[in-house]
């Protein structure tokens, strides 16, 4: 079993179910007593928020290639960079070292395909869903037609990402304005399936909560990487 490095803390409260869903399907897969070989570096998230809401890019990956290189140096054999939005500098991460990263849209997008879908809602953080390294990779490499939340519901799903989920909160009322949300793009927009395309959506809403396929991108990275580590 190869050795992944998690580059986490963004937020911990996703880490956290990464830790435990990296774990739990080593041991689906091994049975027994085998559990996932990993490093973590954590970062305090408060100190990457405040360089994405600068638009701070440059730091932020500064930040991203140091730890990317520290997993390396410390014996990690692949890496998992433990966020959808953070994937904005994955390319730059992945030049910075000679181990793979395992890319969480690409997992996603094999998933989507691989359903026989095409056109999911694509909730996210508001830099995830404007700018075009998510949107752009689903599309142009898998023919993949995401659409995301008009204006009033990309702030809402971003405020609730930032001022609840990462922070550990969970409101019945954001629950039910998510769902809302889902049933007017089922409506508006023709969507076929949702991308929960946060690492901390899934402690909000569900399969359950929805009768389309949900796409749950911290379990399905988790997958991928345990593919990888095991491969
Ligand atoms: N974990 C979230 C994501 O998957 C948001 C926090 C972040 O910006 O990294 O995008």
């Amino acid at each position: 079993m190869k050795t992944l490095g998690l580059i986490g803390g963004m937020s911990w409260e996703s880490t956290a179910i990464y830790y435990r869903l990296l774990n739990e399907i080593v041991r689906e897969r091994l049975g027994g007593l085998h559990s996932a070989k990993l490093l973590l570096w954590s970062f305090d998230f408060a100190e990457i928020a405040e360089r994405q809401h600068a638009g701070d890019w440059q730091g932020a990956g500064d930040l991203l290639v140091e730890a990317g290189r520290g997993l390396e140096a410390a014996g990690a054999q692949g890496l998992v960079i433990c966020t959808n939005t953070m994937h904005k500098l994955a390319d730059q991460v992945q030049a910075a070292v000679s181990i793979p990263l395992i890319h969480i849209a690409d997992a996603t997008a094999q998933a989507v395909v691989k359903a026989g879908l095409m056109r999911p809602a694509l909730l996210a953080t508001r830099f995830t869903m404007e700018q075009d390294f998510y949107k752009g990779r689903l599309a142009d490499k898998y023919g993949l037609q995401p659409v995301v939340p008009d204006q009033a519901g990309r702030d809402m799903v971003h405020k609730v990402i930032y001022d609840e989920l990462c922070q550990g909160v969970i409101k019945d009322g954001s629950k039910a304005t998510y769902i809302a949300e889902v049933g007017r793009m089922r409506r508006d927009d023709k969507i076929d399936s949702v991308i929960m395309g946060c690492t901390e959506i899934t402690m909000l809403i569900g399969q359950s909560d929805f009768d389309i396929p949900v796409f749950d991108t911290t379990r399905i990275h988790a997958q991928a990487a345990v593919q990888f580590a095991l491969s």
